[in-house]
């Protein structure tokens, strides 16, 4: 959204300008992840994070709640683009993204969370694509991944579900509430007093005064010496650099009202495009489909649109017959951040290298934003951090 002179409300309010060693913009779980981080430093930074809407109202508050491994495509894509050895790399980032989050965070609060490590599955509805996961399968097995194979019988005894040929079921994957989740990061340094936290502050332009940063938002300015964006999809209405490094997306999703057990975890279908899990409450969550309107499924809006919620529903009809016809009680979208090798970015832009960013979570956030946040905090601090998420990949 772009912000017009009369709504910032710094002019009328003829506020001071504010200082602080490092600002975060976007309070999504990029942002607090990397805020969770640079507390963790105990450098005693004052750290400001500035958000445009409430928390977790980008896509990590609209997500699915999977907390996955590896990356949008089947493991035996990953290693015919980077390798095995690069492949398993790439698979435990996620590996220890889940570790870090359930050693630092979730620790003995998995119900309150509503934390569950059930593995997840993935479904071919072909047998194109069957075999596409059984050669994961084996790859994965080679290189000591936890990976299970699944013929029809089984998905349909295991998941209730029909219509799929085969899938594979990654052992050690979670789910989760994603606002709870981030509340409970946050929770960690809220009251901190290095560390204060802006919303409803849209941030629309970012200048340079002097040796510091001045960041213009519509409640007040703020310098600092460094600014982090974690602002994934919106991040080309802040600075052209990312308008071919990370497409906003679309992605739309439904939920049911509760109904009783029926999946024995969360479920990707259809190369991963497509998905399913039922909440430790009830609810069956369905998303994906942008597919079907790739034209549409670009930009900032988080309307949804009649084309894909019916999809979605055909979806829930065909493959999960037993619950055909529940209500839907809620429909929603969020933009997601692509990048253009589908692996995270971490850097800073090489014009302007006051600014930090981390992005490009390719619908995996919730996977690999809070390892990402320490790669971050790890770059600030002169350390290496893994190439494959170094922005430097692109320069
Ligand atoms: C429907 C859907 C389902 C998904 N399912 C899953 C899933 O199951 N598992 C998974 O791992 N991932 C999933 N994802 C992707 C996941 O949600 C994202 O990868 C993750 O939330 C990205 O987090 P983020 O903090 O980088 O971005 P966001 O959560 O989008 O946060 C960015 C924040 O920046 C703020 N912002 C933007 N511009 C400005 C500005 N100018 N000034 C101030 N603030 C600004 C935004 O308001 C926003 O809060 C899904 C996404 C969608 C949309």
């Amino acid at each position: 959204m772009s912000v017009s002179l009369w709504q910032d409300r710094s002019k009328t309010r003829d506020l001071e300008v504010q200082n602080f060693d490092i600002v975060i913009i976007g309070g999504g779980i990029a942002g607090i992840s990397t805020a969770y981080w640079l507390m963790k430093e105990d450098q005693g930074l004052k750290v400001a994070l500035v958000e445009k809407g409430e928390l977790a109202c980008g896509a990590t508050g609209r997500n699915a709640g999977f907390i996955t491994c590896g990356s949008v495509e089947h493991f035996n894509r990953l290693v015919g683009t980077h390798g095995a050895e690069k492949a398993l790399e790439i698979w435990k980032f996620s590996e220890e993204n889940l570790k870090l989050l359930e050693d630092h965070i979730i620790k003995e609060k998995e119900q309150k969370l509503q934390f569950e490590r059930k593995g997840s599955f993935s479904l071919a509805s072909t047998y194109e694509e069957f075999s596409e996961l059984k050669k994961s399968y084996d790859l994965m097995n080679e290189l000591g991944i936890n990976v299970e194979i699944l013929d029809q019988d089984s998905i349909e005894k295991r998941l209730n579900t029909y219509g799929f040929v085969g899938g594979i079921k990654y052992l050690d994957d979670a789910s989760v509430h994603p606002v709870l989740l981030l509340e409970e990061i946050l929770s960690h340094f809220k009251e901190s007093d290095s560390f204060s936290l802006f919303e409803n502050s849209e941030v629309f332009r970012i200048e340079q005064i002097k040796e510091l940063k001045r960041v213009h938002t519509k409640s007040g300015k703020i310098d600092a010496p460094v600014v982090i964006m974690a602002t994934n999809g919106y991040s080309t209405q802040l600075h052209p650099y990312f308008s071919d490094k990370i497409y906003p997306t679309r992605g739309q999703i439904l939920a049911t009202g509760p109904l009783p057990n029926i999946l024995e975890g969360p479920c990707y279908a259809n190369f991963v495009l497509d998905y399913f899990r039922q909440t430790p409450t009830g609810e069956v969550v369905i998303g994906g489909f942008r597919q079907l309107k790739k034209d549409t499924e670009v930009g900032y809006s988080d309307e949804v649109t009649d084309v894909i919620q019916d999809a979605l529903v055909d979806f829930l009809n065909k493959h999960i017959p037993s619950i055909k016809g529940t209500d839907i009680t809620h429909r929603w979208s969020g933009i997601m951040g692509f990048s253009a090798d589908g692996q995270p970015m971490v850097g800073s832009i090489p014009s302007d290298p006051q600014i930090y960013f981390i992005g490009g979570f390719t619908a995996h956030g919730m996977g690999l934003a809070f390892k990402s946040g320490k790669c971050l905090v790890d770059l600030l601090f002169d350390r290496p951090i893994p190439e494959f998420v170094s922005a430097k990949r692109f320069v």
